[in-house]
């Protein structure tokens, strides 16, 4: 008896799996060091430096007179979304790909995902895919 497929994708499209790899591809072409994320060395490290006392509070927030450990968003209100009820290491050195830089734990600091996101960002921007510099005070 046959059995029921899986899913109903038109065999002419990449599966989810598929689109991953290749999303997975662009962003390390696009991402120098993104490779660095992937080891199990990262996951030790980070988890360590998360760990450590004075990394238990989003630094950004705290400049701003807000104890964030996770629970809030950068604006004080209550994060919902269950994803982004952590910290994340920020480096505060670009690495672009440098492993001494990446690996240097006096260059990482913890930060919610709202300032990292705000951060990453501006990183991006910063690396100019054809832009001219756009600067307001
Ligand atoms: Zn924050």
């Amino acid at each position: 008896m046959a059995t029921k497929p899986k899913a109903f994708r038109p065999c002419h499209l990449p599966s989810a799996e598929e689109r991953e790899r290749a999303y997975d591809r662009h962003r390390d072409q696009s991402r120098p060091g993104r490779e660095f994320y992937k080891t199990h060395r990262w996951q030790r490290e980070r988890a360590d430096f998360l760990n450590e006392p004075e990394n238990q509070l989003c630094r950004r927030c705290m400049a701003a007179g807000l104890l964030n450990a996770g629970q809030l968003r950068k604006d004080g209100t209550p994060q919902t979304d269950p994803r982004r009820m952590h910290l994340v290491v920020h480096h505060t050195v670009r690495h672009r790909g440098n492993p001494e830089i990446f690996w240097d734990r006096s260059k990482w600091e913890a930060l919610c995902p709202d300032h990292h996101d705000i951060d990453a960002q501006a990183e991006e921007r910063a690396a100019g895919r054809g832009g001219g510099r756009k600067f307001t005070p």
